[in-house]
């Protein structure tokens, strides 16, 4: 009782902080739609705030697909007026991060989908090209490139032991950096089972390598710092964060320092956020949402006359 955060908001309270920010930042999977199926009402609320000229920019862990591919996504679940320039995925940030903060110079050696090595290729950053060409190569006699600069590690449903030994194997050069896409532990899946996220992936290639990763997606601030230098001016007080994962979205918000929102169409409950509020540990408020809404087809009313 007293205790600040998880406040459930309806109606008018959701309308006042609606007036009272100018810069939505929405998650993807568990806000906007799960897989490939929309959340009811989340298209009408991301273009209504477009109209009314507010800001609204997308940050998604989801290394997997290139920004123009996302492009396409919003498009086909009815999210008809999203831009390139609003997208912000864990796959386009680490490309900045290697090309414009560390200056890779030398290769990047990935294990990820196609489209994390796509946004990297768009970037400008090499990749150790996939070693199609020697198939029965083994963890004994595999072929090593001279001049990997950076591992990056991101969701690969192709990962192998290989892959694995060959990163462990990069790694061992103190001037490597070990990078993450996201640190992500799980998916859940629509049929009820769940997807191991790159955090799986992640923590072998740590204790293989000793060695403890740098995570550039959410809850990493930088994620911000790349929104923060295209949208010039933006002030942290005038963003709303909105997520449904309570140890990325909401850290990425508390890291970041902008009001936080959790919807409970994804992976946490209430429930736990309030575990994380009534927590002796001060560590773990920087969990806790400020504002808790069913779903953010909440919006709706408060878009209403
Ligand atoms: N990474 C992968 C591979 C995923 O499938 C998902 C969700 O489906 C995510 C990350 C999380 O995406 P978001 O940050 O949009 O919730
Ligand atoms: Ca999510």
């Amino acid at each position: 009782f007293g205790l600040k955060g998880c406040q459930k908001i309806r109606g008018p309270q959701i309308r006042s902080l609606l007036e009272a920010k100018d810069f939505f930042l929405f998650d993807c999977d568990g806000v906007l739609w799960h897989g490939e199926q929309a959340i009811s009402g989340a298209a009408q609320v991301v273009s209504t705030l477009i109209r009314r000229g507010k800001n609204v920019v997308f940050v998604t862990n989801n290394s997997t697909r290139p920004r123009e591919n996302y492009v396409h996504k919003f498009c086909r679940l009815g999210f008809t007026d999203v831009m390139l320039e609003q997208i912000f995925s864990s796959s386009y940030c680490s490309a900045l991060y290697l090309r414009d903060v560390v200056k890779v110079r030398g290769q990047v050696f990935v294990i990820g989908c196609d489209g994390l090595r796509t946004e990297l290729q768009d970037a400008g950053v090499p990749c150790v090209e996939e070693a199609a060409d020697e198939p029965d190569a083994t963890i004994y006699d595999c072929a090593l490139a001279p001049d990997v600069k950076a591992v990056l590690v991101g969701y690969d449903d192709k990962m192998t032991f290989l892959k694995l030994a060959k990163a462990s194997c990069y790694l061992r050069d103190p001037q490597c950096l070990f990078l993450a896409t996201d640190n992500d532990p799980w998916h859940p899946l629509s049929s009820g089972r769940i997807l191991p996220g790159s955090g799986s992936l992640t923590a072998a290639l740590e204790v293989a390598s000793g060695r403890k990763v740098t995570v550039i997606g959410k809850p990493s601030r930088f994620m911000f710092e790349c929104i923060s230098s295209q949208f010039r001016g933006v002030d942290p007080a005038q963003c709303l964060m909105v997520g449904d994962r309570l140890e990325t979205d909401m850290l990425f918000g508390s890291n970041c320092g902008l009001d936080t929102m959790l919807t409970l169409t994804g992976v946490s409950q209430i429930e736990e956020a309030q575990e994380y509020r009534n927590s002796e540990l001060t560590t773990n408020h920087s969990f806790v949402p400020d504002y808790v809404v069913d779903t953010i087809a909440d919006f709706l009313p408060a878009f209403e006359e």
